[in-house]
């Protein structure tokens, strides 16, 4: 007879730990498969550590609802727990005349969204906040921060086992296959392959939730769950730029991403990306010949620098549901009834702000089981 366990959650990035978290309270027996050794070795730890205000993403989308919600509930977090985090803001910049029409845009989309402290900025009153910046105008968004994400996980990771989650490290999930209102999930760990029975599974594989669906049985180009790779790498300036600016810095949106922007660590330092590249495998390199692109594109409005102040620092991948030249995708966050899948959750295409708004992510996950 197969081992029976309540919930089980695959992944420990920044959403399986809080999902853990927020679960393991109410429910007993939750455990978490992670195939990496330990918690938060991909995408949770390869990213900008921003705290998204909840700008850009269409009005009563999850990703607007949960940024603005998770926003709040990570500032009121890092206050209560002592992990670090500074609100910087932040200001999107059109660097000339054309790009005037995309800051009203966004101001109008903020607002509907809920971000309600934006601000417009002249010329001068831009010069006036950061001297260094060159720009045509400037949106204000003072609700913006970055943070300490690793002291995060950390507590999260140890918040969940206090309240009796269990985590099950260097074990990957290889197979899941309905066995009556259950699952029978298969793992392969060290000692070889084995199974258990689950009555609810969570999927919150990141760059894998996708194979994590089709392994239930999920036809994933009918639903719209094939993931896309795409690669954000960044470049660091040179230390004789910190403090070069005093918020974060960045251009109107791209189409994938937000734009190469100009972010200030907790320690001063600053950093350029990340950019936004389509790729078909995982690969944590940083391209080299792309620095003229990002000396290029942040020259535009950070004058002063040189090309030889950029060093290539590190990457992350996006999962996107989102193709090249596709149309925006929301989070999937799913109970998937309608495939015949009662009790298995989907989280695909948890792509930025998925870190801003995982304390939202992990209570509406908390609601679809409760
Ligand atoms: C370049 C970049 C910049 C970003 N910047 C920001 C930002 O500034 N602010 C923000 O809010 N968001 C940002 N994001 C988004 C944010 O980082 C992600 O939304 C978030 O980290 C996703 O967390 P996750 O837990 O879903 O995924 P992950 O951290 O990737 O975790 C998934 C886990 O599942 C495990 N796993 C996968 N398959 C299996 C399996 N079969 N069995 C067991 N375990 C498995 C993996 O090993 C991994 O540990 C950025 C993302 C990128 C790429």
């Amino acid at each position: 007879m197969l081992v029976e366990i309540d919930v089980a959650i695959i992944g420990a990035g920044v959403i399986g730990l809080a999902t853990a978290r927020e679960i393991a309270q109410e429910k007993k027996g939750v455990f978490v498969f992670e195939k990496n050794r330990t918690f938060g070795l991909e995408t949770s730890s390869r990213n900008s550590e921003v705290i998204h205000a909840g700008i850009y993403y269409p009005e009563d989308s999850l990703k607007a609802k949960l940024c603005v919600e998770g926003k709040s509930l990570l500032y009121k977090l890092c206050d209560k727990h002592n992990i670090a985090y500074k609100k910087t803001g932040k200001i999107i910049v059109a660097a000339d005349e054309n790009e005037i029409s995309w800051l009203e845009e966004l101001y109008e989309q903020g607002r509907k969204n809920g971000v309600d402290d934006l601000v417009l900025l002249s010329r001068t009153e831009l010069k006036k906040l950061e001297p260094n910046i060159e720009a045509r105008a400037g949106l204000l968004s003072p609700s913006s921060g970055i943070f300490d994400s690793y002291t995060l996980l950390k507590f999260l990771y140890s918040q969940a086992m206090e309240k009796g989650a269990r985590f099950v490290f260097d074990t990957e999930v290889i197979g899941i296959e309905r066995a009556g209102a259950k699952y029978k999930v298969q793992i392969k760990d060290r000692d070889g392959i084995s199974a258990f029975i689950a009555h609810v599974v969570v999927n919150c594989a990141g760059l894998n939730s996708d194979m994590i669906a089709q392994l239930a049985g999920i036809d994933i180009a009918q639903a719209g769950y094939k993931l896309h790779y795409c690669k954000g790498e960044y470049f660091s300036l040179s230390s004789k730029y910190r403090n070069v600016v005093n918020r974060l810095i960045y251009p109107v949106p791209e189409q994938a991403g937000h734009g190469i922007h100009v972010t200030v660590g907790l320690d001063g330092r600053v950093r350029l990306g990340p950019n936004a590249r389509y790729v078909e495998a995982i690969d944590y390199e940083v391209d080299g010949t792309q620095k003229e692109v990002f000396y290029n594109s942040v020259k535009r409005f950070l004058p002063h620098i040189e090309l030889e102040d950029l060093a290539p620092e590190f990457a992350g991948i996006r999962p996107k549901l989102q193709g090249p030249g596709e149309a925006f995708r929301d989070f999937v966050i799913a109970c998937e009834e309608k495939a015949s899948l009662p009790s298995l959750i989907n989280l695909i295409g948890i792509e930025s702000p998925g870190l801003t708004a995982s304390l939202a992510i992990a209570r509406y996950v908390g609601r679809i089981m409760s």
